[in-house]
């Protein structure tokens, strides 16, 4: 893809952007930003992800969501993602027994699309680099932005300083962001007593990544077009198809107490968990025992601030603005959502950063705290709930209500995955149905009466 001519507009005077990160935010910020007519550089610690090999077992897989593909879309670049992603219509859920029960998403079997982190990251980068007004920086460090926020500080590959000069700043460098740590130091140590706060915390679980890989014809051994998941409450396996005909699986574990990261210590420990409680994905991961040593362990962190921005000249988007767990597979969407937003925003206001930087900080914070939530919410629906008897009916049931009152019913999942409706609508909306939910749940006699013709007409008075 040549975007050498393709600058959709210039602005007068042109700024000069430093994105600090070059991740998936990152790089697709880069691309909303080259299309403006931005001179921007991207820096990143890593090593080029283009020339590294992916090594199986450590590029964990994501799914793309309506709000990932909105920002990707908006961006240009949405036909050139979608080649190297797989649908998604539902969960397969794993029973101890090995039974699989498919659960679909949507009534309209809308999906979620399966994509290696590193190969997107990859094709982000390679179209961003493209821009004639955009240069890649790898084996920059960041070390911390000035207190004037004007100047980035980087260790390069060979332990050299480079002082980075910009007009703005945005720190897309992750949930461990150095440039939220550096503003975090310059507000603490300039304004003790300011509207701030920085809180980062790890959960108890962390994950591992295995691999299922393809049969002896390089074609998947189970459902590729749905998330394998394995829920035993206090663990849970997921799997998510890769191209190559293989899937990356994500083991979630605590780190301490009985059967968790702590305990795993032999083989004899691994396989006698696996024999118990993932008894059918055993067979299919031949290199489980090798894959279980080898690959690092990671933690899954919470990041929640305020502000986003410091000086009206640096900002932060992505995980290291809000680094929330995995659960709903919404960050990396989420941190899209926030790209699009800010585009936006350049669109209304140009280059006043002034105005720019803090409509999107009110505009994206109520919603990264919600989902948030939502995706701490989901981590209890995905471990403890889909293999259970009762939540399968809740499901039926509002899957027969949204079919009655399609604009009155959207589902809490398909709120988040299939629309852009704002998360914190979406979690406000989310409360309100379990609440009636509960209440059609308690109608006496409803394992009879949910299937009649009449029984959307009868609840009416409660949607
Ligand atoms: C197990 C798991 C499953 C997930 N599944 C999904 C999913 O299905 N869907 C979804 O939407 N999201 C998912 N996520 C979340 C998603 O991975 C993140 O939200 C997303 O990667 C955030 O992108 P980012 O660019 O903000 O940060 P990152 O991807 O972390 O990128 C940050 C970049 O900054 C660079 N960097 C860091 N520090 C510095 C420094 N000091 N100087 C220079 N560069 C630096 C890093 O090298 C990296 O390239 C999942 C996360 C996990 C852990």
């Amino acid at each position: 893809m040549d975007n050498k001519t393709n600058i959709i507009s210039t602005f007068k005077s042109m700024s000069k952007i430093a994105v600090i990160g070059g991740g998936l935010v990152g790089s697709l910020l880069s691309v909303f930003l080259a299309r403006k007519g931005f001179e921007v550089s991207v820096f990143d610690k890593r090593t080029d992800i283009r020339k590294a090999k992916i090594v199986a077992g450590r590029s964990i897989n994501l799914v793309v969501a309506d709000r990932g593909w909105k920002a990707l879309e908006k961006a240009g670049i949405h036909d050139a993602i979608r080649q190297i992603t797989v649908p998604v219509y539902g969960r397969m859920a794993h029973g101890t027994d090995g039974n699989q029960d498919f659960q679909q998403y949507s009534i309209d079997r809308k999906a979620i699309y399966s994509v290696s982190r590193a190969e997107l990251n990859k094709r982000l980068i390679e179209i961003a680099d493209d821009f004639d007004n955009v240069s890649f920086h790898f084996e920059h460090k960041c070390t911390g932005i000035t207190e004037d926020g004007a100047r980035a500080s980087f260790t390069n590959n060979l332990g050299a300083d480079v002082q980075v000069e910009a007009d703005v700043i945005f720190g897309a460098d992750g949930a461990n962001s150095e440039v939220r740590n550096s503003m975090r130091d310059h507000l603490e140590k300039n304004d003790p007593d300011g509207d701030h706060e920085f809180l980062e915390e790890y959960i108890e679980h962390g994950y591992k990544e295995l691999i299922i890989p393809p049969d002896e014809n390089g074609k998947w051994v189970l459902d590729e077009n749905a998330l394998h998941i394995w829920p035993r409450k206090q663990y849970m396996l997921m799997a998510l198809a890769n191209l190559d005909g293989g899937f990356t699986c994500t083991l979630f574990l605590p780190f301490k107490g009985a059967f968790s990261f702590e305990t795993l210590q032999t083989q004899d420990d691994l396989m006698a968990l696996f024999n118990e409680v993932f008894v059918d994905a055993v067979p299919l991961m031949p290199t489980l025992k090798n894959d279980f040593f080898e690959n690092p362990t990671s933690r899954l962190a919470i990041v929640k601030c305020t502000p986003w921005m410091y000086m009206n000249r640096v900002a932060l988007i992505g995980d290291a603005a809000h680094a929330i767990v995995p659960f709903y597979g919404e960050g990396m969407n989420c941190g899209f959502e926030d790209c699009n937003v800010l585009n936006s925003l350049i669109d209304k206001s140009g280059t006043d950063w002034n105005t720019v930087l803090p409509q999107y900080y009110e505009a994206r914070k109520p919603n990264a705290d919600a989902i948030a939530n939502l995706s701490l919410r989901n981590f209890v629906e995905m471990r403890d709930l889909v293999s259970d008897p009762d939540f399968i009916f809740r499901k039926k049931i509002e899957a027969k209500l949204q079919i009655a009152f399609p604009d009155e019913w959207i589902p809490l999942y398909s709120q988040v995955k299939f629309t852009d409706i704002p998360y914190s609508e979406a979690w406000t909306e989310g409360l309100r149905q379990d609440e009636v939910m509960k209440k059609i749940i308690a109608i006496q006699g409803i394992e009879d009466k949910w299937e009649d013709d009449s029984f959307a007409e009868s609840v009416t008075h409660l949607i």
